[in-house]
């Protein structure tokens, strides 16, 4: 099988290349490419198989699970019953077998009729219907050549399509927008219709031949145009599929594009004219003369050769592919700049915003506008699912490297999702200051461009625990001020809005000191230092930092360039070498050689046999857990903290292996607590910084052992629950935890009930290695353990309130427990 980012799987398959209309506003016979004239009126019976052929030979090739063909024109009806019959037989024999067909054919109507519907019933062939809204709307270009109009054709061809025989053939409606006609009517037209789905489809233009009926690059009439549909549309609980709303609907919410015209995703699109040429999606016809052609055909090329041509790879990049112009675009995970034939101008080619852009910002701008916010800390990521196997490995209390890799995967697009949603909203919001806004800016370009490059270095940055507390922390001073929590935790002194989302702009320098990449970005200055996540802080005391005007806040300029950071502050200037951050021993020898200012934090690293933990005592949003964050360790309070987690790692390594691998995989960040009160061991996690245990050092390194694998339990439920609903998220009431003496919401209890699974087998193994007085101690505290945990099961198991897959993990606790 050949090596293919993207293979196709979407074909439009030109049947008959003239049409019976005469739209003026038609792309493909008024536009710049002129190609139809020089084609076989219908597609050949040579043409018919080999086509059919090289699809079914390009799906089998790379495992597709099903293609999409659409039989197009001019005017596909043109072609005939006859004709269409042998095109489906000849794509159905082809693809048998090999993975499953969903046919359309995309026409004007007029010639529509109940045999040619019996035909598309017989195999299955969805029908859109071309048609511009009202008579008047439709009858503005979608006319005979001598003037008259389609309009009772088309209905007449819509109302054989709504009966019940061939209702389930009715796949939409496609419309033209033309801001001369009456948004509002044609919406109800349309809707009055009863199709399943209505595509708005902007009139094709470029940079050199712009929309009709605008009068400059900033008109927004066709925001105006859809926007008001769309209210309408919104406030009537969206009766009808409206793919343009819809796919912004869906990328504002962290989804998939719906349409070629708008998102991120990769172009899988291929045109097979009746000649049997292969050509690039149709609407290029309106850039130049002979812009779609890749001067391959169905004889010749397979369509793996039409999957590599530059014009389509062209249109698989995602954001790399886009200007900068759009890259630092506020909306472009959901506009993506437009549909790639809107952004051409002859002096630039396709590397401009759409034509469209002032449009597109306001309409997508809006329509975010209108939806209810998404909840700030669980944004939709990426899908990711746990196998059978290993659901169950972790519900036992256990999991493999492996599963933790899984759950790895998952926080990563999490934490990805939610610095989009910090840029986009941090950006778009009225109260950000234009200041900070420049600053998220920067710290994006810097970021989109080392994704688009080194997109594992942005992984390496993003994994830090504290980037998602950073996260959740700006989207949630974001959100209207009713639905704010009264305090955030995480919180660090002394900051607001501005200084939290230029916060971006540290995880930009750092990202560009791990790729080696070029970055000028500015990064706040908290509590008199400036802060590179995952890395350290340099101290440049209270007074160093430059102060904004109006309360904006204290800032600093970073600059990494050959290989050197150059920080300024309030006339201040600091140089390091950015080699000597990265790695603890490389850090160490730097700074013994002077490379590194003396005011120069770093964050240590604990180490012993098969693990490295950060040490992280320097990140701002650290201090987000149950008990207070410990100010920076001296350097003999780290030593005694090495000391320590060897000693707990060798415990874990000789009595509780089964957690060892886990926690190697997983567990990145110790994050030190101050003492306990009465000198009580403590420990903690919390929900969004995952990886990371939070712990005060106990005098016993085996107490530690066991604080790490109790927490440990912690991390790992709560990236499930980030996965899955285990219980229902509804039920507020109150359970009694045994280990407790206040009662317990229903998550409470479950990652209490998780993490005292591993707190028993801890006694119990500490039970068998130990003698006398000490394993006396641990029966005890096994037997202890044992119960309450027993009985948490329990209240669980009888709380009616788990889901299917909560009784499922609660039943495999229950059996770890017996075991
Ligand atoms: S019906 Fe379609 S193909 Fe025919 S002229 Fe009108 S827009 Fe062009
Ligand atoms: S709104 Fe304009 S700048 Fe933004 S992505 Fe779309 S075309 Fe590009």
């Amino acid at each position: 099988m050949s090596e293919l980012l993207f293979p196709l799987s979407q074909f439009v398959l030109k049947v008959h290349s003239r049409c019976d209309l005469a739209c003026d506003h038609c792309y493909v016979y008024e536009s710049a490419d002129q190609s139809w004239r020089g084609r076989p009126l219908a597609i050949s019976d040579e043409v018919i198989p080999q086509a059919a052929r090289r699809i079914a030979e390009h799906a089998k090739s790379h495992r597709l699970d099903g293609v999409q063909v659409v039989l197009h024109g001019g005017e596909p009806l043109l072609a005939g019953r006859a004709r269409l019959r042998r095109i489906v037989i000849e794509l159905e024999k082809a693809l048998h077998g090999v993975c499953g067909l969903d046919l359309r054919i995309h026409t004007n109507g007029v010639l529509l009729d109940e045999e040619f519907c019996e035909l598309f019933a017989e195999h299955g062939v969805r029908v859109g219907i071309s048609i511009d809204g009202d008579r008047a709307a439709n009858d503005r270009h979608r006319r005979y050549a001598d003037g008259r109009s389609s309009y009772d054709k088309v209905l007449r061809a819509i109302e054989l399509l709504r009966t019940e025989r061939f209702r389930h053939l009715y796949s939409g409606l496609l419309c033209t927008v033309d801001v001369a006609n009456d948004p509002a009517v044609v919406y109800d037209s349309l809707v009055a219709l009863d199709p399943p789905r209505i595509d708005f489809l902007l009139p094709h233009a470029t940079w050199d031949d712009p929309p009709p009926n605008r009068t400059g690059e900033t008109d927004e009439r066709y925001a105006d145009w859809l926007i008001e549909i769309f209210d309408r549309w919104l406030a009537a609980g969206r009766p009808v599929e409206i793919r343009t709303f819809d796919s912004i609907i869906s990328t504002l919410s962290g989804g998939e594009s719906l349409t070629e015209a708008l998102g991120l995703r990769p172009a899988v699109l291929a045109v097979i004219e009746t000649d049997g040429s292969y050509e690039q999606v149709d609407s290029l016809k309106t850039a130049f003369d002979g812009a779609p052609a890749t001067g391959l055909n169905v004889f010749g090329s397979s369509l793996d050769v039409v999957a590599q041509h530059p014009g389509i790879t062209a249109r698989q990049q995602g954001l790399s592919g886009l200007c900068r112009t759009c890259q630092e675009c506020p909306v472009v995970t959901s506009c993506g700049g437009g549909l790639y034939t809107h952004r051409y101008r002859s002096t630039t080619g396709f590397a401009n915003p759409s034509v469209y852009c002032a449009d597109l910002l306001k309409l997508i701008t809006h329509i975010s506008d209108c939806l209810p916010q998404v909840p700030a800390d669980q944004p939709e990521a990426e899908m990711h699912v746990l196998s059978g196997d290993t659901f169950d490995a972790l519900a036992s209390g256990f999991g493999d490297a492996a599963a933790i890799s899984q759950l790895i995967e998952s926080q990563q697009s999490l934490r990805r999702t939610l610095l989009g949603a910090v840029y986009q909203a941090g950006s778009t919001a009225p109260g950000t200051p234009d200041q900070a806004r420049a600053a998220l800016r920067a710290a994006w370009a810097v970021l989109i461009a080392i994704d688009g490059e080194q997109p594992q270095v942005l992984d390496a940055v993003l994994a830090h625990p504290y980037i998602r507390v950073w996260a959740v922390r700006c989207l949630e001073q974001l959100r209207p001020a009713a639905d704010r929590p009264a305090a955030t935790k995480g919180a660090p002194n002394g900051t607001n809005l501005a200084a939290d989302l230029s916060h971006l702009g540290a995880i930009a320098a750092v990202a560009a000191i791990r790729a080696s990449a070029k970055a000028d970005v500015t990064v706040p200055v908290v509590d008199g230092a400036i802060h590179f996540p995952a890395l350290g802080r340099l101290i440049i005391g209270r007074d160093g930092a430059a102060q904004g005007e109006g309360g904006e806040p204290r800032t600093a300029s970073v600059v990494v360039a050959d290989g050197v950071i150059t920080i300024r502050a309030g006339g201040s200037e600091w140089e390091m070498a950015a080699a000597g951050l990265l790695d603890g021993r490389l850090r160490d020898r730097a700074a013994s050689a002077g490379v590194l200012p003396a005011d120069w934090q770093p964050v240590r690293v604990l180490r012993a046999h098969g693990i490295s933990v950060a040490m992280e005592d320097t990140d701002p949003y650290r201090d987000c857990h149950q008990w207070p964050a410990a100010p920076r360790l001296t350097d003999g309070d780290f030593a005694l903290w090495q000391r320590s987690f060897e000693e707990a790692w060798h415990e874990i390594l000789r009595h509780h292996a089964a957690y060892a691998p886990a926690l190697a995989a997983g567990l990145s960040v110790i994050m030190p607590l101050s003492a306990g009160p009465d000198g009580k061991d403590i420990s903690a996690t919390a929900r969004q910084a995952f990886g990371a245990v939070a712990a005060a050092l106990p005098a016993d390194p085996v107490i530690l052992a066991l604080l790490i694998i109790h927490e440990f339990q912690h991390v790992k439920l709560g990236a499930v629950l980030d996965l899955y609903d285990l219980y229902d998220p509804a039920d507020d009431r109150l359970f009694h935890a045994p280990w407790r003496d206040d009662l317990r919401p229903l998550e409470g209890l479950l990652q209490g009930t998780y993490a005292h699974l591993a707190v028993s087998d801890f006694w119990r193994a500490r039970r068998e290695v130990t003698a006398g007085a000490d394993a006396e101690a641990a029966d005890q505290r096994f037997a202890f353990w044992h119960a309450h945990t027993r009985a948490a099961v329990g209240t669980l198991t009888n709380s009616g309130s788990l889901t299917p897959l909560g009784v499922r993990f609660v039943s495999e606790m229950r059996r770890s427990l017996r075991s």
